[in-house]
């Protein structure tokens, strides 16, 4: 008896579905606005061509130390190097969500172990960090390794490449939401694909990523300059571009 019930339920919600259906026609769901922009891409992780070019391999215009004066780091032939002990450096440019594209290449040389193998960082807002870091056979605490957001969440795997190899990030970032009085609205959400692999997938960061304590946000501006970090290591740089979004 259950049986035959069941049934004819199954059978009920069929010829609703099927009533519903008859109601549409197919260009009933159609949208046709807003039409896309249309853009060119770029080979070989090249900018496509609505983004903003950060380092096209030949000067660092577009950047600062963090007090405004001209970036200090080494400008070589298609990279730019850290030059330890300069300082931080930052654009001049205010982003906030965005797509960012940045390639990174780390030391062969380096002697430096754990936390100080070719240390340096990408601080988004100039505030949340995704570490870059020499992770082939180096070991260091999981949220604090290439790809981590630093002491906030562990990558999902160990995407690094050895030292001297080019690296890549392609990272997606939606900043935080703050109302007028600066409580926090919305958290920031970041996702990033290390060499081509899913490591971090739009996770929410739980505030300034922090060396010591637990991390919190303080109400600021919807844009601030991406920063660079100089943590005492010579790292490599190149082919940096975002797009706003
Ligand atoms: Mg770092």
């Amino acid at each position: 008896m259950k049986n035959i019930f069941f049934t004819a339920g199954i059978l009920l919600l069929f010829k609703i579905s099927l009533d519903a259906q008859e109601k549409y026609k197919p260009e009933d769901t159609e949208v046709w606005e807003p039409v896309p922009e249309v853009i060119t891409p770029g080979e070989n992780d090249l900018p496509p061509s609505d983004a903003i070019i950060l380092f096209d391999g030949k000067d660092l215009s577009q950047w600062t130390m963090e007090d405004g004066t001209n970036a200090k780091w080494e400008v070589n032939d298609g990279f730019f190097t850290i030059v330890p002990g300069t300082g931080n450096i930052i654009t001049r440019k205010t982003v906030g969500d965005c797509q960012l594209h940045i390639e990174w290449s780390t030391m062969k040389d380096s002697k430096g172990k754990g936390q100080w193998k070719s240390n340096s960082g990408i601080f988004l807002m100039g505030l949340y960090e995704v570490q870059v870091l020499d992770c082939y056979n180096n070991s260091t605490y999981s949220n604090g390794q290439t790809g981590s957001i630093y002491k906030q969440h562990i990558p999902l795997v160990n995407a690094c490449k050895p030292p001297g190899q080019w690296q890549k990030y392609d990272i997606i970032f939606k900043a935080p939401v703050f109302d007028e009085d600066g409580s926090l609205i919305k958290p920031a959400y970041i996702t990033v694909i290390h060499n081509g692999v899913l490591i971090q997938n739009h996770v929410e960061i739980k505030g300034e990523t922090l060396y010591i304590g637990i991390p919190t946000y303080n109400p600021g501006p919807s844009k601030m300059p991406l920063m660079l970090q100089d943590h005492g290591c010579r790292v490599n740089y190149r082919n940096i571009w975002i797009r706003e979004l």
